[in-house]
């Protein structure tokens, strides 16, 4: 009987199992045909100075537009296809979709800088850097330097010579590299000191909780000082209030990304908030949700 059960068992998780591999399957296929069918959209959020109010850059955030059931984050479809060839094909529809959106700002007057997210196994492809030269070569009126990509900390010590040599045959075309999520990859100095980047970007966790958890402050803190001493800007991630503001500009870091400055918005939103944006003055002008 025992045996028997556990067999059962054994069969009701192998189903289970099959199942969740044929769910997984099926979106990845619907998200491959999603890319062709140009389902994917960008949303923008900004990274402004918090105390000259200066629009630093952009960070593009992809979505998936699925017919009849409104906009999916990428958290609920990015990790199904992390380290595969689709990965690739999003992030380069990404690269090319900004590229395309700085052409269409700039006919307009407007030169601004985005940031791009890079997917952790996409950097560290021999490719990479060629294909990233290939993009920029046909969008000409787009200055390199103002496109940014955003990589993982984690991304670079899995293979750490290999990013290196993509990092900077990649600073070579022009672009600039931040490090997303900053802190929470536990890479060394020796590392880091060595790396190409020109930004590092405070993950919003120790900003969500270093109003009230002093080891968060501290970390914060240190990247802060990390950031100056080897002449990198900083970025603060998850910006949702006043008081955060406030903290992170008197740590000294001045820029900031998050809910309470804006919400990411679509491309045709972006020049409407820069412009209201910049004919606000001051703190109080830092988005009515930063007045909590
Ligand atoms: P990330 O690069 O760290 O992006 C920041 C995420 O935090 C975004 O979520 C953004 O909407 C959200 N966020 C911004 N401000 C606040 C705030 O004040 N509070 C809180 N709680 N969250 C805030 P999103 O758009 O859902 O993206 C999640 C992650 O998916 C990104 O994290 C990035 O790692 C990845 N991702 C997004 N777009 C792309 C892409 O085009 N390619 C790749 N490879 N990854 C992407
Ligand atoms: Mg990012
Ligand atoms: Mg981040
Ligand atoms: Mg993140």
């Amino acid at each position: 009987r025992a045996k028997d059960s556990g067999k059962n068992t054994y069969h009701l998780y192998d189903a289970e199992q099959d199942k969740l591999l044929q769910r997984r399957r099926g979106k990845v296929q619907q998200l491959g045909q999603a890319v062709q069918d140009g389902q994917l959209v960008l949303h923008f959020q900004p990274q402004v100075d918090m105390i000259s109010r200066e629009i630093i850059r952009f960070e593009a955030l992809v979505r998936w537009q699925r017919p009849n059931e409104g906009l999916v984050t990428p958290g609920a479809f990015l990790p199904d296809i992390e380290g595969t060839e689709l990965e690739v094909a999003v992030d380069e529809w990404v690269i090319e979709a900004t590229l395309r959106q700085l052409t269409d700002w700039k006919a307009l007057g407007h030169r601004l800088s985005v940031s791009v997210n890079i997917g952790a196994r996409h950097l560290l492809r021999a490719d990479f850097p060629s294909r990233l030269k290939q993009l920029l070569n046909a969008y000409p009126e787009v200055a390199a330097a103002d496109l940014e990509l955003e990589i993982l900390e984690t991304a670079t010590l899995s293979d750490f010579e290999q990013a290196q040599r993509s990092l900077a045959s990649c600073r070579a075309l022009g672009v600039h590299f931040a490090l997303d999520d900053f802190g929470t990859g536990y890479s060394s100095l020796a590392y880091f000191r060595t790396l190409p980047v020109d930004v590092l970007k405070i993950d919003q966790s120790f900003v969500r909780d270093m109003l009230h958890d002093p080891g968060d402050r501290d970390i914060v803190e240190s990247v802060v000082q990390l950031s100056n001493a080897f002449n990198r800007s900083v970025v603060a991630e998850g910006v949702e209030t006043l008081a955060h503001a406030a903290l992170l500009t008197w740590l000294g870091c001045r820029f900031g990304q998050g809910y309470g400055i804006a919400r990411p918005m679509p491309g045709g939103e972006v020049l409407g908030w820069v412009a209201s944006w910049s004919a606000e003055t001051g703190w109080n002008g830092l988005g009515s949700e930063l007045d909590r």
